[in-house]
């Protein structure tokens, strides 16, 4: 062995998980998702995670933790989430999660504060479909329903902008203030979802869901491609590549970032096969999280692993 090899090979391995990051205009999406194995997507300009999976170090940062449902997949490091921060000196990390399973989370974190024999602290929001977290006044997150397990939802991050009524302009700024102070709405609000997550999910009506179809950039599953898939599809309530390229035409996001995709078809020929149903004119808006660009990694993602098991998730 030369001096210049690592003592430690670093072929490909299990152990070296690569992670995306998909620049996408004003904000990025940094994440891993394999169906089944781990979902975990963090948008750090808007300070949220959706799903933590195992909890990747990359996650960490993000303040707000928006869970999609219960599967172990989704929700796994959700207690180490909490401990490293507070570990680390950052603030409680605050987590909405589906009301019908946030006593059982409540559990789990107690549990681990007992085990640990420390205060992790932590915020959790149990959220009903169209309930609305206002982070800052001028952002919320929306929940909306999603067709999986119980009670599974979507979230959507919306900007909220507040703009002059159109009878109050070229009134001086003093005058509106004045206005405003004698109580009168001289402004209305404009809401602006910039990005969707839906977690996991089958064909449904949140597709017809505004926040869905009006997003800046959304997040959705679409987990088998093959036909003789369909059946697990339905019984796993997951999209297959059939519905999708139904829903795709009816929506007007500016980016589509496809997450959930079954080892059990390569990410590249899963992209293929989207693209022999829809064409390549839609194709210009759509990705795939765990398409690595070629690059050596990405093989691995797509090649390597343990074979995806019946299980739901
Ligand atoms: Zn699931």
């Amino acid at each position: 062995m030369s001096s210049s090899e690592p003592l430690i090979p670093q072929a490909k391995s299990f152990l070296v998980q690569k992670f995306a990051k998909i620049p996408l205009g004003s904000i990025h999406v940094i994440g891993y998702s394999v169906a089944g194995e781990e979902t975990v997507i963090q948008v750090p300009e808007l300070d949220v995670c959706f799903d933590i999976g195992r909890a990747p170090y990359f996650a960490l940062t993000s303040n707000i933790l928006c869970i999609s449902h219960g599967h172990m997949d989704h929700i796994a490091g959700i207690s180490y989430y909490l401990s490293q921060r507070h570990f680390q000196g950052m603030k409680p990390g605050t987590i909405l999660v589906p009301a019908e399973i946030a006593k059982f989370v409540d559990e789990v974190l107690r549990g681990w504060r007992n085990i640990e024999r420390q205060k992790t602290p932590y915020t959790l929001v149990p959220m009903e479909p169209g309930q609305v977290y206002e982070v800052r006044r001028d952002f919320v997150i929306r929940a909306m329903e999603t067709h999986h397990a119980g009670a599974s939802l979507g979230y959507a991050l919306v900007s909220v902008r507040e703009k002059l009524k159109a009878e109050y302009h070229g009134i001086l700024g003093p005058e509106l203030a004045a206005m405003k102070k004698r109580g009168i709405e001289i402004q209305y609000k404009i809401e602006v979802p910039l990005v969707t997550y839906l977690g996991d999910t089958s064909f449904g009506p949140v597709f017809q869901n505004p926040d869905v179809i009006n997003a800046e950039v959304l997040l959705t599953e679409c987990t088998f491609y093959e036909k003789d898939h369909k059946q697990r599809a339905k019984v796993g309530r997951h999209l297959h590549v059939d519905q999708f390229a139904e829903i795709l035409p009816t929506l007007k996001n500016q980016h589509i970032v496809v997450l959930h995709v079954s080892r059990r078809t390569g990410i590249r020929k899963a992209r293929h096969f989207l693209r022999k149903r829809v064409g390549d004119e839609l194709m210009k808006k759509v990705q795939f999280l765990m398409d690595f660009d070629g690059s050596v990694e990405g093989g691995d993602i797509e090649e390597a692993g343990p074979p995806q098991g019946d299980n739901a998730d």
